[in-house]
């Protein structure tokens, strides 16, 4: 397997992998989306709430707010010694005291929750929760424990991930009839990879293959048939998107880590079936 990063910043990571299946690539993707265990709150306890907004739908609100994961720190509940109770390897409280004092009205936001673990805290005190009048209270406790995004969308490790197949377009120059401003592949390709300043014959752009959706118009609508689109066997092209939940090379790691557990569960099961018959 071949790795190329293409962009790499905190929240946006894409690159192209080589030599490995659409099944594979399927995989590494579902286990991102869906298998790897994140800080989420899901449990709140609320002793006072002036605000306009019921409980239940603050209590939604706090559990979509995404929080730095520290996976090393802490287990599943369902993993822990303390059989999924509660206890300091396995949950973090976070509470949230606000009243206004002002004139006006005041918003809560991410920020005003106080965690106990400094290493579990909303990756932005800036998302709003609700807002309250003069002199109101909002006073709550949260519990925010590992969970996986099967179970609940509030646990996903990234915000989006999708591969593409690598686009691989043919020009056939001696195919081409040199339509120039009558060539439909200019005003046709939607994402604008050709470029006709050079001459009569429209150009490929070189790195086409970055922005190319395979949507074939152009192969479709040149009257020559001069354009070939297909794309390059076995290579992908990755893009995740994250709201720094995690950073993206503990999303990778553990995104192997849980296929091989995967692999080792489906040996040993067979194993089991092959024995019992
Ligand atoms: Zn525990």
């Amino acid at each position: 397997m071949d790795i190329e990063i293409l962009e790499r910043s905190e929240h946006k990571l894409s690159f192209i992998v080589e030599d490995i299946s659409v099944e594979m690539a399927n995989a590494i993707r579902r286990i991102i989306i869906s298998e790897i265990p994140v800080m989420a709150i899901d449990e709140v306890i609320v002793l006072k709430n002036d605000s306009p907004l019921y409980d239940e739908i603050i209590a939604h609100r706090l559990g979509m707010i995404p929080l730095t994961t520290d996976l090393e720190a802490y287990k599943l509940p369902r993993d822990c010694s303390c059989g999924g109770f509660g206890c300091a390897l396995c949950q973090v409280s976070l509470t949230c005291e606000v009243t206004n004092t002002t004139n006006t009205t005041l918003e809560v936001y991410s920020g005003d929750l106080k965690s106990n673990d400094p290493q579990i805290v909303p990756v932005n005190s800036e998302i709003p929760i609700v807002k309250i009048g003069k002199n109101n209270q909002l006073i709550v406790e949260a519990y925010a424990i590992l969970g996986k995004s099967k179970d609940h969308v509030k646990w996903q490790a990234v915000s989006n991930i999708f591969y593409r197949f690598f686009p691989e377009i043919e020009f056939d120059d001696e195919q081409c009839k040199k339509c120039s401003d009558k060539c439909v592949v200019s005003r046709m390709c939607p994402e604008k990879l050709y470029d006709f300043s050079a001459g009569k014959m429209p150009k490929l752009l070189e790195d086409y293959w970055k922005t190319c959706t395979l949507c074939k118009s152009c192969e479709r609508d040149c009257p020559e048939k001069a354009i070939k689109v297909g794309n390059r066997d076995n290579t992908y092209i990755f893009s995740l998107e994250s709201d720094g939940v995690l950073p993206f090379a503990t999303v990778l790691e553990m995104a192997f880590t849980i296929f091989l557990e995967k692999i080792d569960e489906f040996v040993e099961r067979l194993d089991a079936l092959e024995l019992e018959s």
